[in-house]
């Protein structure tokens, strides 16, 4: 339920469109009236994104990284070039750069410009990622933020904000959890959650006993 709650804090549903939005939709109808977009094109692109890529891919990632030192250090390297190794690339993926969360540091993911976020491994942002609360809080009160989607991290560790940009684009690896030694890949992946991979949340631990 820590993942449900939050909505309430970061979702303004009362809220008429933003200026954004309706600069958007204005600038597709007038792309789509001088035929300059095909509004179809368009739509496939959000399907795409909405429905085909999705954060599956960033676990996949992440798993891979858990599993295969010469990847990690590959993807420390340049995440971009590694990202790729596994076929995920393109849109708002072109330079990623490869958090990773330690006993001492844990990392959280904003863009407190718009929403800015690593579509080709996460799919499309939440709508809390987006939402105003979340991007300027997240900067100021990282901890607060993170407690309210139910994850506290220790007051020893270091806590590292990082702004996404149109340039950079990051990716949040949660540390593996306990008891996953001898894991297969593919079992590792059900493990990393979407929010994992922002920083708001860990990588689920295995059932015990299961
Ligand atoms: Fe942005």
């Amino acid at each position: 339920m820590a993942h449900d709650h939050h909505d309430h804090d970061h979702d303004h549903g009362q809220e008429p469109p933003s200026d954004m939005a309706l600069r958007v939709k204005a600038l597709e109808s007038l792309l789509v009236e001088k035929g300059l977009v095909d509004p179809a094109a368009l739509d496939a692109i959000i399907d795409t994104y909405e429905h085909k890529v999705g954060p599956r891919n960033g676990a996949r990632v992440v798993a891979r990284a858990w599993s295969d030192p010469a990847y990690l250090d590959r993807l420390r390297a340049d995440a971009t070039a590694a990202i790729a190794e596994l076929g995920y690339g393109g849109r708002q993926g072109e330079h990623m750069v490869a958090v990773e969360n330690t006993p001492e540091v844990h990392n959280l993911v904003v863009c407190t410009l718009c929403s800015c976020y690593p579509w080709s491994v996460l799919g499309l942002p939440p709508v809390w990622y987006k939402s105003s609360p979340y991007r300027s809080r997240a900067v100021i009160d990282p901890r607060g933020v993170m407690a309210e989607f139910g994850l506290t991290v220790p007051d020893e560790a270091e806590v590292r904000v990082w702004d996404s940009t149109a340039e950079i684009r990051y990716l949040v690896i949660p540390e593996r959890p306990a008891g996953t030694e001898g894991w297969s890949e593919e079992a590792l992946t059900e493990l990393v959650s979407r929010d994992s991979m922002i920083g708001v949340s860990l990588a689920r631990a295995p059932e015990t006993g299961a």
